[in-house]
């Protein structure tokens, strides 16, 4: 075992009352919310209480003016119990971070503070049905006529789309150019002209609420331009290593959870006479896994600490993402296997875990866009 030197004893502090939360307000419901297809929104007020949400954010808006280590505490705790359902990732890691980074001043006093409260739940829709890897290609258009933008399109796959209050959308200011066209925009879920599609139903994460949403001639104030307009592309592109950091943070500890329920299977179960953990097979296959898990957890420490210093470059974030995912799912794979038919009932754990792992490897980019970022950076001139 490597020790971990990434967190101090105040990160083990604040993981210790993460931890009793998740195992009190969260675990014993998770089923129930996949049955609902999403989880509880009083969870994420509880959240807020509990100064769960968006560690990050200044003391000026109300935050906790943390490092990234208490987000990915938080990220590894839930990963580590398989609540897959709980959206705080994609709020406190990925979408809020684009107010802290580019909002003005007034939109940061206006929405930082409830966003940290969970008073409003944030959402960032990128993707639309023609468009998810090839992000330039996206075909929303806000059309400035006078003091507001009017938007109109549709996105799809929306993590939070149910929940969320407050969108960060992903829009052509000027349609005629590709990624020099594209700007964010804060849009309130009230807006009128603003619907929010059905609850996508998909094969895992299915406490996880995934959406459409539509926008016909959305009024949005031009306050409500993040930044400058056609910047967005720029400020995607900056923001993603975080993103995929997230995502491989949340692998690597939902990796090292299934590990060891597996380990407690093996133990147990027999088969001819001795516990499954007694044949050669089974000792390799653990062999195998917990060393390149052991690998993937020291990489991906590295990346949380370049990240404290800002010094993740973005083909390092495109590795850490691809590597780690793409080992999830081998790993949950090999464990299901060596649960046998068990292993297939969506009452045990492993078997949830694989099916909920499936999407780490499409969202936050494809893993083949991962590889794209990093030939390019390898056969840069
Ligand atoms: C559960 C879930 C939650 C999501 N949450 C969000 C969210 O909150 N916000 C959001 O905006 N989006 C979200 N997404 C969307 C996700 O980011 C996209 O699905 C993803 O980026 C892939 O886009 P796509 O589905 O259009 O696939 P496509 O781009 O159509 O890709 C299809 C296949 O082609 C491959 N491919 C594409 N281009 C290339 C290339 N140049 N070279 C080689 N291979 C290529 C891809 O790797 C993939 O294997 C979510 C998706 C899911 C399933």
């Amino acid at each position: 075992m490597i020790p971990r030197t990434v967190y101090n004893e105040d990160h083990e502090q604040f993981r210790d009352t993460v931890r009793k939360f998740l195992e009190n307000e969260a675990a014993p419901h998770h089923a129930q919310w996949e049955k609902d297809g999403q989880v509880d929104r009083a969870l994420w007020n509880k959240a807020g209480d509990m100064g769960f949400l968006c560690p990050q954010v200044p003391e000026a808006y109300g935050g906790l003016e943390l490092d990234f280590g208490y987000n990915a505490i938080i990220d590894e705790e839930i990963s580590r119990l398989g609540l897959t359902g709980i959206g705080w990732g994609l709020h406190s890691d990925i979408a809020v971070p684009y107010i802290v980074n580019y909002g003005s001043e007034e939109q940061k006093q206006k929405y930082l503070p409830k966003c940290i409260s969970g008073e409003l739940v944030t959402a960032i829709a990128m993707t639309e049905p023609g468009a998810g890897s090839d992000l330039q290609g996206v075909r929303s258009t806000a059309i400035k006529q006078g003091d507001h933008y009017v938007l109109n399109g549709s996105k799809t796959f929306i993590t939070n789309g149910q929940h969320a209050d407050l969108v960060v959308v992903v829009a052509k200011t000027n349609p005629e150019e590709g990624a020099s066209g594209v700007s964010l925009l804060l849009v309130e879920a009230d807006s009128p002209g603003f619907k929010k599609g059905t609850n996508l139903e998909k094969i895992g994460m299915k406490a996880q609420d995934t959406s459409e949403l539509f926008f016909d001639d959305v009024k949005v104030p031009v306050e409500n331009l993040l930044g400058a307009e056609g910047q967005g592309f720029v400020y995607l592109m900056q923001e993603l290593p975080q993103e995929r950091l997230s995502v491989a943070v949340n692998a690597i500890a939902n990796a090292e959870a299934a590990l060891g329920w597996t380990i407690d299977y093996v133990r147990e179960r027999k088969a001819f006479g001795k516990p499954i953990a007694a044949f050669q097979n089974t000792q390799f296959k653990l062999a195998e896994l917990d060393s390149e898990l052991t690998a993937l957890r020291v990489f991906v420490d590295r990346c949380l600490e370049l990240h404290y210093d800002r010094k993740l470059d973005v083909s390092t974030a495109a590795k850490a993402k691809y590597l780690s995912t793409d080992f999830q799912c081998k790993l949950l794979d090999e464990c299901v296997q060596l649960h046998g038919g068990f292993g297939y009932m969506w009452e045990y754990p492993i078997a949830r875990a694989w099916a909920d792992a499936r999407v780490q490897r499409i969202y936050a980019g494809t893993n083949e866009i991962m590889k794209l970022i990093i030939s390019r950076e390898l056969l840069k001139e």
